[in-house]
């Protein structure tokens, strides 16, 4: 389990305030939810959490380490964006040990924990399979798979069911809740969806124009229109 701690962050692109003056504490295991409309500022959020960002004012800090000082390879976050991204001319096994690989970690230690997140994504048999031989919820896993292996502190996800169905976005986001609990891992969510947010949240931030209009449990959070 990971500490985020969000202090006063600005980020200014020209003169827009993508996001104005946001706190937050994020710990033990909690799924928060970043909630409202496009150009609220939630991936502007997400991005400079994961390092890809810069915030112009404030601090941001996992277990006490400043996130734009930590050098890529050492940053605690698995991302998993709305597009998947898989490399299609690899397999899923492929896909997903790539960063592992990377980190030239010993074979069998890749091979255990390949096998070992397929089972938990539900993907158990799948590795020989081509990515674009998948559907879209099992690329989407895939996706998801490929950020756990790396057995990140803090899980970032971006709208990562919006182009998917209704009905497989309810069962999706139910499995990530359920991986998400099992692992007990700090996790922030964007969408711009509110049924999606009061189904998965512990706590829930609702964004405006950069704007923190209230940040609260599902029970607790009003009605936008
Ligand atoms: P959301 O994820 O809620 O749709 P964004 O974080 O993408 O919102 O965008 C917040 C605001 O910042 C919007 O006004 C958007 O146009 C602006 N913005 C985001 N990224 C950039 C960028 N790279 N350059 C300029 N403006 C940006
Ligand atoms: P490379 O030739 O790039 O070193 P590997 O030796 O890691 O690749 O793997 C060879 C093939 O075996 C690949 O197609 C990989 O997907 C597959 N593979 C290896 N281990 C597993 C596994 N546990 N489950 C499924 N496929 C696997």
């Amino acid at each position: 389990m990971a500490r985020l701690d969000i202090a006063n962050v600005t980020k200014l692109f020209g003169a827009t305030r993508a996001v104005d003056d946001f706190s937050i504490t994020v710990t033990d295991g909690e799924l928060v939810c970043l909630l409202g409309p496009s150009g609220s500022g939630k991936s502007t959020l997400l991005r400079m959490i994961g390092g890809f960002e810069k915030p112009t004012y404030g601090s941001m800090t996992i277990d006490g380490e400043e996130v734009i000082h930590l050098p890529p390879e050492k940053r605690p976050t698995g991302m998993v964006f709305q597009s998947h991204a898989l490399w299609s001319h690899m397999n899923v096994f492929k896909n997903i040990a790539f960063g592992l690989k990377l980190r030239r970690l010993p074979k069998a230690e890749i091979t255990q924990r390949v096998e070992a997140v397929l089972d938990l994504v539900g993907l158990k048999g799948f590795g020989e399979r081509l990515t674009h031989q998948l559907s879209g919820g099992q690329q989407q896993r895939v996706a998801l798979a490929r950020s756990l292996v790396l057995e990140p502190k803090i899980l970032l996800l971006d709208e990562p069911f919006a182009s998917l169905d209704q009905h497989l976005r309810e069962r999706l986001r139910e499995e990530v809740r359920d991986i998400q609990q099992r692992l007990k891992i700090t996790t922030l969510f964007v969408t711009h969806a509110q049924d999606e947010a009061l189904s998965v949240a512990d706590r829930i931030v609702v964004l405006r124009d950069g704007r923190t209009e209230q940040i609260a449990k599902p029970a607790e959070v009003y009605r936008t229109p």
